[in-house]
């Protein structure tokens, strides 16, 4: 028998997997699974009836075009409905975008501690991926900048990036964009654009109107809570949106999916209340870790990145799995680079409190 076997397009057996927030632990009690920031308030309910509804109708295809939802989004953000392209969860559009502007040997940016995706989708096009550093956790426009090279096609930024949960202000990101070249695609990834209160920023849609360079991707993973359902959106320029278009699945939404979304895009009431429960918690949780001695970064979405002491016995490593004895799930982020951080959800009141107790016995 010949050894011979089909071999895949070079460099992509260098590809370390996406690793997903841990989801089981062995405590007997109650496990709050605070990995994924996952929403605690679940999908507003008129989603969630929607999607029953459509459950009656799974013989069906979808619309492959998802009108009514790029409809609504339109409706929802002041936006054209024909320059709004749905996907399979917004990994999908950053892995169409990269696929796209992506020729092997050309660069892709990320930055040091961005989100893992991005290399991800870089290197399945076969580019190549380089880090900007950053600085305090927080990306830095002019070390972005120093990174761009003829063969740069593709800039990624998280803003607020997962899963340091810093943001980048508007006024730099509009820096940002007025310097790099007109043919560098850069990519804004807005996941959790809507839990950002403060004045300064903006998820960047307005560039995304204006410049023929600049894409907006959201998402209805977090605080529409319909992770489970997969469905992303992305905000380009008409000549973006041909080429996703084209290469896309022609039916990357589902139908229940569709209609689920449709309905949580228009219920505003539902993003208000998640906004005030995570501004609430977020600042609870942040000052109480503060005081037995953990680093907490400041974060703008609904998790935080918890920064344990060096020493031995006391790392990251160990209090992730003395939280999971205590039913607190968190995120260990060796694949960011970050190994001696957690990333912690915000979550229901009984979840922050857990996590507040466990870490509190844990550096006790
Ligand atoms: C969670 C997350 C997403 C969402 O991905 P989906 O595929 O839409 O579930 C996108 N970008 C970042 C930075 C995220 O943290």
């Amino acid at each position: 028998m010949s050894a011979k076997r089909p071999e895949p397009r070079a460099g992509l057996l260098a590809i370390d997997a996406y690793v997903p927030g841990k989801s089981e632990s062995d405590y007997s009690g109650p496990v709050h699974k605070l990995s994924s920031n996952e929403t605690p308030l679940g999908p507003p309910i008129s989603a969630r009836e929607a999607y029953e509804a459509a459950s009656r109708s799974l013989e069906l295809y979808p619309d492959g075009s998802a009108r009514l939802l790029r409809e609504a989004i339109a409706a929802q953000y002041g936006l054209d409905p024909l320059r709004v392209v749905c996907g399979h969860g917004s990994d999908d559009l950053l892995h169409l975008l990269a696929a796209a502007y992506i020729a092997p040997g050309d660069e892709g940016i990320l930055t040091a501690h961005g989100f893992q995706i991005f290399k991800i989708a870089i290197l399945s096009a076969g580019g190549k991926a380089v880090c900007a550093p950053e600085r305090h956790f927080k990306a830095a426009v002019d070390d972005i900048l120093a990174c761009v090279t003829e063969k740069t096609r593709i800039i990624f930024l998280a803003n607020p990036n997962n899963p340091t949960g810093t943001y980048l202000e508007y006024s730099e990101v509009v820096r940002l964009a007025d310097r790099i070249p007109r043919d560098v695609v850069l990519v804004l990834d807005g996941a959790y654009a809507e839990y950002v209160t403060a004045q300064d920023y903006s998820a960047g849609l307005a560039l995304a109107s204006e410049r023929p360079n600049v894409v907006i991707t959201r998402t209805f993973s977090k605080i529409f809570g319909l992770a489970s359902l997969r469905v992303g959106w992305a905000y380009a320029p008409e000549h973006i949106c041909a080429v996703l278009h084209r290469i896309r699945g022609p039916f990357n939404v589902s139908g229940p999916a569709l209609a689920a979304a449709t309905s949580a895009v228009r219920d505003q009431d539902h993003v208000a209340r998640s906004i005030a429960h995570n501004d609430k918690w977020r600042g609870w949780l942040t000052e109480r870790l503060t005081e037995i001695g953990l680093v907490v970064t400041p974060s703008a979405a609904n998790f935080v990145l918890v920064h344990l002491p060096a020493a031995s016995g006391r790392d990251a490593s160990h209090a992730e799995s003395f939280l999971s004895r205590e039913g607190v799930i968190v995120r260990g982020l060796h694949s960011y680079d970050l190994p001696n951080a957690l990333r912690i959800t915000i979550g229901d009141q009984a979840a922050n409190e857990a996590v507040y107790e466990g870490l509190k016995k844990f550096m006790s």
